[in-house]
């Protein structure tokens, strides 16, 4: 399968650890749209936001997925990627989307961890963990739509990567 692979999920849910040592298990490339446009840009995804606002950095975010799609490559988006209809239907037509599952508890603990803040800004300048319940409220029936499996990504990087390619090679024996 040379498809591209695309991850999606909540911030935290671990779309780029567990990228990276799926694309090393593959022999894939891994992409991530956060820092391909942090590259292209010069700026950080918090700069973006605040000199074009969450619309300007959601087209740059259109255009980041179509720059990285290649075959033979572990993409990973960023957290509101799937909000547009347009990135939803192109992730599908090209690829495997593979949704990482982790309730909002987990992902604020993994977030409040290590905030990186500069990274990661919130989107309500509310606690984070409310925040996840409301991102997740909002976005989890997005990310069903939008994914061909889900993983449960409550589990060692190590594990969910194990997840993931056996989900891959049931898909691959129908
Ligand atoms: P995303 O790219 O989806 O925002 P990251 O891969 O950056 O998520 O992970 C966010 C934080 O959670 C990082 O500090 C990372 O080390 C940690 N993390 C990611 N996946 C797991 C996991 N399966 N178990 C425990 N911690 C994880
Ligand atoms: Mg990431």
């Amino acid at each position: 399968m040379s498809l591209p692979l695309y991850l999606i999920g909540a911030r935290g849910c671990g779309k780029t650890t567990v990228g990276q040592a799926l694309a090393s298990a593959l022999g894939y490339t891994f992409r991530d749209t956060d820092s391909h446009l942090q590259l292209i840009t010069q700026r950080t995804v918090a700069e973006i936001v605040a000199e074009e606002g969450w619309s300007g950095f959601r087209q740059r975010e259109t255009q980041a997925l179509k720059d990285v799609t290649a075959p033979f490559t572990v993409i990973a988006t960023g957290g509101g990627m799937v909000l547009a209809a347009e990135n939803r239907r192109y992730m599908r037509e090209k690829g495997s989307v593979l949704y990482l599952n982790a309730d909002a508890g987990v992902l604020a603990a993994r977030l409040e961890a290590y905030p990186e803040k500069d990274q990661r800004p919130t989107l309500t300048g509310r606690p984070i963990a409310d925040e996840m319940i409301e991102v997740l409220a909002a976005r989890d029936g997005l990310y069903h739509d939008a994914a061909h499996g889900v993983i449960n990504a409550m589990q060692t990087p190590e594990s969910v990567v194990e997840a993931i390619i056996h989900s891959l090679s049931l898909a691959r024996a129908v």
